[in-house]
């Protein structure tokens, strides 16, 4: 059963990678330059004949995959996690909600003209299609929809917002032979692959752990901003899960563990590095987890997916052990 997997060198791909291995899938992943594809390569010494990579520059550009979806034997599977993270946008169209859209709109038609055999695209969305900025409901599951409009997404704010939903427009007017599962995650932390990362270009997520190990909340802790979270480790078995379970087809799916703050990784992360203690915190740091919040509800992964969320302890342990590899 053969895979492609596009942002082969993301955060969120880099283990997604290793599950489809260890579950025996044929994987072809999407990278921007060789270089990246031969640290992949060169990473999972042991799996070459099942792990490949093609080029593919920029997701945004017209017909950017239409080469990288035809493969002989063919793609069963599309797990599509390339897209650009960041908050550093100038002009939002051109830096942000082309590629977000364009980016998967793009691989959707690829792959409608040019890979019949494909039964499942699962996309990386985010817990960004389904908050609602104007009016928390009382409990967020997978039937809440982010409200906003085109125009609203030309405010800044709300631009990365505006580009998750335009794959379920595409399914339901195009009507393609594949059907479509988006894992739909909060704010994503846990280990980094040493071999794609420095300390300087650590993905966005993650930043926090960096800033919290370097001791730039010793005086004062950063706001935590968002309060949801997830391992990465969960989301990429849950990409995997999409298309192992049947039932995953036309489903979205919320992925989080649950609920975290600032303080409450500081205190985690003193428990598991004794040693990191001058550079931390201090113990009576104000935590501003607020006194009323919003619900969730994450059972459906668990159900459908089989999920299983490991506990924010662990995930701060093993990210932090992660960035001290790198060299913090
Ligand atoms: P990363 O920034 O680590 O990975 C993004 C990947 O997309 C990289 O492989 C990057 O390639 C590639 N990419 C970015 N822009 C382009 C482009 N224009 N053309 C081709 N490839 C491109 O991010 P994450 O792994 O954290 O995120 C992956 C997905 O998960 C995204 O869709 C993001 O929106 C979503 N997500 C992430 C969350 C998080 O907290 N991390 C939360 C919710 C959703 P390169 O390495 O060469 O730059």
């Amino acid at each position: 059963v053969k895979v492609l997997l596009t942002g082969g060198s993301g955060f969120i791909a880099a283990h997604i990678v290793d599950i489809l291995l260890q579950h025996g899938f044929d994987t072809v992943v999407t990278v921007r330059s060789e270089e990246k594809g031969d640290q992949i390569l060169k990473a999972h010494p042991n799996t070459k004949q099942k792990l490949s990579y093609v080029i593919v520059k920029d997701v945004a550009q017209d017909g950017a995959f239409d080469e990288a979806v035809k493969s002989d034997p063919p793609f069963d599977y599309v797990l599509h996690t390339a897209s650009p993270f960041h908050f550093n946008v100038q002009d939002p169209v051109k830096d942000f909600l082309d590629p977000a859209i364009k980016g998967t709109t793009g691989i959707l038609k690829a792959i409608k003209a040019f890979a019949p055999t494909v039964k499942r695209v699962v996309i990386t969305s985010s817990f960004a299609a389904i908050v609602n900025p104007k009016k928390a409901p009382a409990v967020y599951d997978e039937k809440v929809w982010n409200p906003v409009t085109w125009e609203e997404a030309m405010d800044h704010s709300q631009v990365y917002r505006a580009s998750k939903k335009a794959a379920w427009d595409f399914v339901e007017k195009e009507k393609p032979n594949f059907d479509l599962a988006t894992i739909n995650p909060p704010l994503v932390f846990g280990p980094v692959v040493h071999y794609l990362n420095t300390l300087e270009a650590i993905n966005t997520s993650n930043q926090r752990f960096r800033s919290l190990v370097q001791g730039e909340m010793k005086e004062k802790l950063a706001p935590t901003g968002n309060f949801l979270w997830v391992d990465v480790r969960d989301v990429a078995l849950a990409h995997v899960k999409a298309i192992e379970v049947s039932e995953a087809g036309g489903e979205r799916f919320f992925v989080t563990a649950g609920y975290f703050s600032n303080k409450k990784i500081a205190d985690a992360a003193r428990e598991s590095h004794p040693d990191l203690e001058a550079k931390l915190p201090p113990t009576d740091a104000t935590d501003d987890f607020p006194a009323n919040i919003y619900g969730f509800d994450n059972s459906k992964s668990q159900k459908v997916l089989g999920l299983e969320y490991r506990p924010l302890k662990q995930t701060v342990k093993d990210t932090i052990d992660s960035l001290l590899v790198i060299g913090v």
